[in-house]
């Protein structure tokens, strides 16, 4: 089901040729540009430059043609009028809200969200006099009875991190247009090839390129993606001010993970939607969370809204902790690390990790049980993904 856009171009050959602008040298292969300025050919070119009326390249906190290439390939491809590459995917959160916000401003965001989103929205936002009230993903009711007259802005990820569980992002942007609030998707999950908030309404997409972009766990980076006045002008004002700026090498690092990513988050899911399904059917394995399964609560939303499931697979391992513990040091080949989004499959046990600085209490009414086990599942043969995981189960 691939839109047409830019010049009739399908979703990989954006992804493969948008944003690069061949220079006189002829190269094939994007350039990397590893220079902080940029030189002028006159006193008045550089005066235009400077105060905009002429477009180029003048300083690369703010203007570089690596990171350019990689901003208008992602630009393409979730389908805005503008993207804004940041120095890490909380630089670009960070941007977004000093962009868009001010003092007096209320948040209503998503319970589940990435924990440092957390932290910045309740330690550090609200020092500034912007409040953030937080409500259940899937409970529309919930949102709208959350929003306040200074509310600005709805922040959300879906799938969730680790349950997976799936919201509708177009009802959730006519609810936030119809309190004049936008709706910012931190898309981070899904990525582009999987779904494409803006085409359901939503107002900003947010990228950690650090995970799916990159692909191979190599660089940090970010990204705001968005129309030209909020993304173009106003978040593009606080990297210009402030300098969260993406390196020329990360940028590059990242437009070449683009070539792959279609490729690599169709292979991403196949395989979780395999492991799935095999657990689903082990008697040590209780329930399994992926939205690729008939069994998950928003599966059908899930299959209208995202273009296949996405990697992360959680499950309640029988048996608790212990349980939990005990099968992820079974594990040779699976990598005990919270990252994702990387070909190397990772194992975790939130309730002990990412999610161990909250009360019992606080963790139960998240879902996070002691026994859930979450994959961020890997691009190995799904074989040897099987038979790593095999192993701890059949010794329970
Ligand atoms: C990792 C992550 C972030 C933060 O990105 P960094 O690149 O680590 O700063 C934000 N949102 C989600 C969903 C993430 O997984």
């Amino acid at each position: 089901m691939e839109e047409q856009r830019e010049e009739g171009w399908g979703f990989s050959t954006r992804a493969i040729r948008t944003g690069h602008h061949r220079t006189s040298e002829g190269e094939h292969s994007e350039p990397i540009f590893p220079t902080s300025s940029f030189v002028f050919s006159s006193a008045a070119e550089a005066a235009a430059r400077f105060s905009g009326e002429e477009p180029g390249n003048i300083y690369a906190r703010f203007t570089n043609p690596t990171a350019r290439n990689f901003e208008e390939r992602l630009a393409a491809l979730e389908g805005g009028e503008r993207c804004v590459a940041t120095a890490s995917g909380m630089s670009a959160i960070w941007a977004t809200c000093m962009g868009l916000l001010q003092a007096g401003d209320h948040i209503v965001s998503s319970r589940s969200i990435f924990g440092t989103t957390t932290i910045l929205f309740n330690k550090y936002l609200s020092r500034f006099g912007i409040e953030t009230g937080f409500v259940n993903l899937t409970d529309l009711a919930a949102w709208e009875a959350a929003i306040r007259p200074e509310t600005k802005l709805l922040f959300l990820e879906t799938p969730s991190n680790p349950l997976t569980e799936v919201a509708d992002i177009a009802g959730l942007s006519e609810l936030a247009h119809a309190h004049g609030c936008l709706l910012v998707v931190d898309n981070c999950l899904c990525t582009p090839a999987l779904q494409r908030p803006l085409s359901l309404g939503a107002d900003i997409v947010i990228h950690s390129a650090t995970k799916y972009l990159d692909g191979q766990g190599r660089c940090i980076g970010g990204a705001v993606v968005g129309s030209h006045e909020l993304v173009g002008e106003e978040v593009f004002g606080v990297l210009r001010t402030a300098g969260p700026t993406l390196s020329p090498f990360n940028a590059w690092v990242f437009l070449k993970g683009l070539e792959t990513l279609d490729l690599r988050m169709q292979a991403h899911s196949r395989n979780a939607q395999q492991l799935a399904e095999w657990l689903e059917g082990h008697p040590q394995v209780g329930r399994v969370y992926f939205p690729g399964l008939p069994s998950h609560p928003q599966h059908a939303l899930a299959m209208q809204q995202q273009q296949a499931p996405g990697s992360i697979v959680a499950f309640d391992v029988k048996g608790g902790q212990l349980a939990a513990w005990t099968l992820i040091d079974a594990t040779r080949m699976l990598s005990i690390t919270a990252n994702l989004g990387d070909t190397k499959t990772t194992i975790t046990h939130p309730a002990s990790t990412t999610h161990g600085r909250l009360t019992p209490e606080e963790r139960s009414r998240s879902g996070i049980s002691n026994g859930l086990v979450r994959i961020a599942v890997g691009l190995e043969d799904i074989a040897d993904i099987q038979a790593d995981l095999g192993r701890g189960l059949d010794s329970l």
